[in-house]
């Protein structure tokens, strides 16, 4: 009689799939540790060797975003979109007043959060491509429980400028949250110094960890103004006392994601190893380079003013009659995956991501010799070759 054994363990191997070039603004290619950590052997969610690397996780995330002595951070069980819904489900109340810097689509998506839970919202934009004046804030702060402003603006490629933002807003009472996901982990991001409340990433932007994990940072203020809520959190699942109970009290609240615990360690200890300083000038870097080098044939930066331009997400202006579709389904076909424009963008710009391992040479190698070949644009690999030689003293390091 055969016993009904354990499938026998099998070896895979990189080979079995196609390589793929992935230059998206998210996801980004896994860690090479991040991917050896998602194969540890499985262990429970109360074992006391995972409290052991969420405690890790927690004390990197502490510098990674650089917040003061008792703020709180953890992982959520979802990506970073769950990191702005619990936000919003554990520090807004029904009928508080909201300001929302919406220059893109995900300060529309924070827009249409806050009103779910029952906040009145505020909205401050600025025409698309723009980033947000702090100037425009200053009316609707009086009465203000809460601004929420993204740093980069993944749709349009622009940064915000959230100290300037912050400044005005310490002064008014409002709690600041900061949606941090194309920024935190691939520079400094400076928490307790410029005055943020709640900011939250996904893993799979800045730390090239998998998808499915959101970093989150709150201070010690928004963790009393959860306390003093009226009502209990309306999100049970991400309830601000409920985090606490497992990640500090190490008491059951629901079952955590525990191999992606284990990847997302390993990846962030890979960026801080790095150093945060030192992954800002990667990116800036191969942003120099990729511009070098498309820019003779056509393309321009999408974002004008130079300091309002997201370093992670390289948003370019495409050539006149370059065929976006065409272009990218068969850059697709060579297993290259890059991102168009969104609703009023679509057709007039790439998205080129760097963040975490999408901002090496060696994948926009890649690309730019494919795009050479399908454009016809004679001599772009060298003149590439060329601009990455500019940066060799940041480069050669990375
Ligand atoms: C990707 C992204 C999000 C949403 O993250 P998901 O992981 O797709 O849920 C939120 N904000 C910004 C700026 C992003 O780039």
């Amino acid at each position: 009689m055969k016993l009904l054994d354990a499938p026998t363990k099998i070896q895979l191997q990189q080979s079995d799939y196609p390589e793929h070039t992935l230059l998206t603004p998210g996801p980004t290619p896994i860690h090479p540790r991040a991917m050896k950590a998602l194969t540890r052997p499985m262990l429970g969610h109360m074992d006391a060797e995972v409290f052991k690397v969420n405690e890790a996780i927690q004390r990197d995330l502490r510098q990674m975003y650089g917040t003061a002595p008792g703020a709180f951070t953890a992982l959520l069980a979802g990506t970073g979109s769950l990191g702005m819904e619990a936000g919003f489900a554990n520090l807004v109340e029904s009928g508080d007043e909201v300001v929302v810097c919406a220059n893109g689509s995900f300060g529309r998506r924070m827009a249409e959060m806050v009103t779910r839970y029952g906040g009145h919202v505020r909205l401050v934009t600025a025409p698309l491509g723009e980033a947000i004046n702090p100037a425009d804030l200053a009316e609707h702060l009086p009465g203000a429980a809460m601004v929420a402003v993204v740093h980069g603006e993944t749709s349009t490629g622009v940064l915000n400028p959230v100290p300037a933002i912050a400044e005005l807003v310490r002064s008014s009472g409002a709690l600041l949250t900061v949606d941090a996901v194309t920024t935190a982990g691939m520079e400094p991001f400076q928490m307790a110094q410029w005055g943020v409340d709640y900011a939250y990433t996904g893993a799979q932007k800045c730390l090239s960890a998998p998808p499915g994990l959101a970093p989150i940072a709150i201070s010690e203020r928004a963790f009393a103004r959860y306390a003093a809520r009226r009502t209990p959190t309306p999100l049970w699942y991400c309830d601000f006392g409920g985090l606490r109970d497992y990640w500090t009290d190490h008491t059951y609240h629901h079952t955590v994601p525990v191999n992606l615990h284990f990847a997302f360690e390993q990846a962030l200890r890979a960026a801080l190893e790095e150093g945060l300083e030192a992954r800002q000038a990667r990116v800036a870097a191969m942003g120099r380079a990729i511009t070098a080098a498309l820019t003779p044939h056509g393309f321009s930066h999408y974002v004008r003013s130079p300091e309002h331009r997201l370093p992670t997400v390289l948003a370019l202006r495409l050539p006149e009659g370059l065929d976006d579709a065409g272009v990218r389904a068969e850059l697709r076909r060579r297993e290259i995956s890059i991102t168009g424009g969104l609703g009023p963008t679509a057709g007039l710009i790439w998205r080129l991501g760097l963040m975490g391992e999408a901002a090496r040479p060696a994948p926009y190698r890649v690309l730019m010799s494919a795009l050479e070949d399908i454009l016809g644009f004679r001599g772009l690999g060298r003149a590439f070759e060329a601009a990455l030689a500019q940066e060799w003293d940041v480069l050669a390091t990375a």
